[in-house]
């Protein structure tokens, strides 16, 4: 392997949604970067679903995670990339049900604040209309919301002169050089790449590599049920949650943008929610619970039995609080050394984290759960500009602290005294 091969300015870990946006920041501003990625193509682990939905997240009240799905949406409705990798529905936007007593009183609740281009109230008859098939309730519709192919959008991020993705490399350790002041990575087929910059977006397998072995990454399997021709209900105009999802039919020019191997789909109702579930393989018996979800919702679903149906199999990467974990890498050894000499620090720690004793010229994107389309772009900015020390606005900054996995560290010191709690 050449040297342009196997060195970079910059290395991402990892070709998802959250890598490519990563790799794409970086290239915008003149970087190398080569994208390591474990399997045969881009996109073929959790950002590999036929579509997905994005829409603002709804939360009782204004907290600083919903500001920052409210600034993903933002971002991601001004991206040039969306045009091309959005699904054509028949009417704009995405429907969200208030299905229970418990999430109308949330949904209303945050109408106080959501503003009101991006959602309004409807009842069940005008959601009706404008799904063109009966809806058993009420809910949230929002007019700038919709669905996308995540393989897409991952594709367009990662083409680009300047980012070089390698396939087939499953990295499993990454060694900072302090002479040379930069990262040398080890894959498991024996090559190595070195960079000045090393991002990691592996998702949960983020905890092979040492450094980030404490990370509170947890795997969540979720299955997604597929209806073929003659199932679909080819009326849904739109996207609708409720406490699954149902995508609209998708196009015949969707498998275009599908995995590779996958079965062919005309409408996708989701999805299961499991944390720790490592089961790789379809399980029946969830794809004819999530079908009888969907009909609970949508009456005109005819009654049938789905389960040897097609579907899929991935897993989101979530952390405890379900919050995505962003911004530089903590160093944890120096930390503890640092809190070992000065006990009385851990005050001052407890009020603002010192940001300095991060690993050198690294920075992560993880956990994006179950909305990596809207918070991968915006994540991906900040971690970049927060890495290249530009001046970020006060807002920005504001946004990057949200998702900075130091928020676990301080909890731990504030329940156990310790960085890490005894597992
Ligand atoms: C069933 C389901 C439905 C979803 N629906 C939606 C939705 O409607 N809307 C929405 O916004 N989000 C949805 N999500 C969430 C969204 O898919 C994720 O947030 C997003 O895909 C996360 O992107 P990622 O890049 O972090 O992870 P991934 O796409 O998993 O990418 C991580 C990449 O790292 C690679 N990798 C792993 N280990 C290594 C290694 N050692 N070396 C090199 N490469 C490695 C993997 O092969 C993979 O390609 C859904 C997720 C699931 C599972």
């Amino acid at each position: 392997m050449s040297a342009r091969e196997t060195a970079a300015d910059a290395i991402v870990i990892g070709a998802g949604l959250a890598g490519s946006a990563l790799a794409f920041e970086l290239q915008k501003r003149g970087l190398t970067v080569i994208v390591l990625e474990a399997l045969s193509a881009h996109a073929l682990a959790a950002s590999g679903n036929p579509a997905g939905i994005w829409m603002p997240h709804a939360t009782a009240q204004l907290t600083s995670t919903t500001q920052f799905y409210l600034r993903s949406l933002r971002e991601l409705l001004s991206d040039p990339l969306l045009a091309e990798c959005r699904l054509p529905q028949r009417q704009n936007g995405a429907i969200q049900l208030a299905h229970s007593p418990a999430s109308e009183k949330r949904l209303r609740s945050a109408l106080e604040y959501l503003p009101s281009d991006l959602a309004r109230w409807c009842s069940a008859a005008e959601l009706s209309a404008i799904a063109g098939t009966h809806m058993a309730c009420g809910g949230l519709f929002f007019p700038q919301a919709g669905m996308l192919y995540p393989r897409r959008l991952t594709e367009l991020r990662l083409q680009g002169p300047r980012i070089n993705v390698i396939y087939e490399q499953i990295v499993h350790s990454a060694r900072w050089q302090p002479d040379a002041k930069t990262w040398r990575l080890g894959c498991q087929n024996g090559k190595h790449y070195e960079s000045r910059y090393v991002l990691l977006a592996q998702a949960s397998a983020v905890r092979s590599i040492s450094a980030a072995a404490w990370l509170p990454v947890i795997p969540v399997r979720g299955q997604l049920l597929y209806l073929q021709a003659g199932q679909a209900l080819t009326e849904l105009n739109c996207p609708v949650s409720y406490e699954g999802y149902i995508s609209p039919c998708l196009p015949p020019s969707a498998e275009r943008f599908q995995s590779p191997g996958d079965a062919a789909v005309c409408q996708v109702i989701g999805a299961t929610f499991e944390h720790w579930n490592t089961r790789t393989e379809l399980i029946p018996a969830q794809h004819q619970r999530l079908y009888e979800m969907a009909r609970r919702t949508l009456p005109a679903l005819p009654k049938a039995n789905v389960e040897t149906n097609p579907g899929r199999v991935s897993f989101r990467s979530s952390s405890p609080d379900r919050f995505l974990l962003a911004g530089r890498l903590p160093h944890l050894e120096s930390l503890q050394t640092s809190l070992d000499q000065n006990p009385h620090q851990m005050h001052a720690w407890l009020q603002r984290w010192p940001r300095v004793q991060a690993w050198p010229q690294t920075g992560i994107s993880l956990a994006h759960a179950s909305r990596g389309i809207l918070t991968s772009g915006l994540t991906a900015r900040l971690v970049v500009a927060d890495l290249l020390d530009e001046q970020l606005s006060p807002a920005d900054q504001q946004y990057l602290a949200a998702g900075q996995p130091t928020r676990y560290l301080q909890r731990n010191l504030r329940r156990h005294g310790k960085l890490l709690p005894v597992e």
